[in-house]
């Protein structure tokens, strides 16, 4: 028996005045991420291959957008592009008007790997980039204890990474790259190392700071309820190319509440997801069409 058959869901696409309301203020504010038709391929043993194709999308000022799919549809390809770690094949990326060539403090990235330097204190880790910067010390140390505030981890602002949980060393990431207050956060599956109730506290964490700090977010996950609960949009990919299938616009008002798991927005939109990205490797679907048969 499925999900339909046991609860009439509403649509999600249908939203509340209050979610549409929030959303139109979402797509007024500036654009401060285009991905321009970006196209990525890879020469391997066995000729080329197209890791993504036709992606473009515009990421708004303080937009938080998850960007998820199955394994190999290029989520890691295409964050590591945002970060100008790595150059699209063709097409652009820019940030506020001007092109990305390579990575730059107006993006921060966090990783699921945790990228602490172990012989660093907590409050060093924090302080590292601001160094490098030329902050002077007392400012960077200001600014560190700031964030470590922030991110609730001011106790442990002398302890060592290995003295921490993996949930307190994702914060401390999250702190870290905060420091440098850079325009967009880039976060590659953060949470995707931690077990399931540290990785809820750890959704709930960042909504909280986020909600305080100006900082555009693209999260990728492959996490469907994670990516629900935390974003204004999602951007679905499918594999083989790696490209958009959709751009959901999450029916759910701010702030966001673990309640909100099981409303019928809620539901509908993980179904929604399901259908994308558990057809989207026998579907042949292309950039933004919907799946034969698939009714909103
Ligand atoms: P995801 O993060 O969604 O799992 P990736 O971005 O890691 O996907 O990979 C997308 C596709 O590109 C996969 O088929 C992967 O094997 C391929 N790929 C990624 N990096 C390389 C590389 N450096 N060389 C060759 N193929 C790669």
């Amino acid at each position: 028996m499925n999900l339909d058959d046991q609860l009439e869901l509403p649509s999600y696409l249908h939203h509340t005045p209050e979610v549409e309301e929030r959303l139109a203020a979402v797509k007024s504010r500036r654009v401060v991420l285009s991905i321009r038709n970006l196209r990525r391929e890879y020469e391997t043993a066995n000729g080329s291959l197209v890791a993504l194709s036709g992606i473009s999308h515009a990421v708004h000022t303080r937009e938080l957008t998850c960007v998820i799919g199955p394994s190999g549809c290029g989520k890691s390809t295409l964050i590591r592009i945002l970060a100008g770690l790595e150059r699209p094949t063709s097409g652009a990326v820019l940030v506020d008007g001007e092109p990305v060539r390579g990575p730059g403090a107006d993006r921060g990235m966090v990783f699921q790997n945790y990228t602490l330097f172990p012989w660093l204190t907590v409050k060093r880790n924090v302080m590292f980039g601001l160094k490098m910067k030329g902050v002077q010390p007392v400012r960077a140390e200001a600014s560190a204890r700031k964030w470590l505030e922030m991110v609730g981890l001011t106790q442990f602002a002398d302890s060592y990474p290995a003295e921490l949980s993996g949930g307190m060393k994702q914060r401390v990431a999250i702190a870290r790259a905060l420091a440098n207050q850079p325009r967009i956060l880039l976060m590659d599956e953060p949470f995707g190392a931690l077990d399931a109730q540290t990785r809820c506290s750890m959704q709930a964490h960042l909504l909280r700071i986020w909600e305080n700090v100006d900082v555009t977010i693209v999260f990728i996950t492959h996490d469907l309820e994670e990516a629900i609960y935390l974003a204004d949009r999602i951007v679905v990919l499918g594999a083989n190319p790696g490209r958009i299938l959709e751009v959901i616009d999450v029916p759910l008002a701010r702030p966001r509440h673990p309640a909100q798991f099981l409303s019928g927005h809620f539901l509908a939109t993980k179904k929604r997801l399901e259908t994308l990205i558990y057809s989207s490797e026998t579907s042949e679907t292309s950039n933004g069409s919907k799946i034969p048969g698939e009714a909103a």
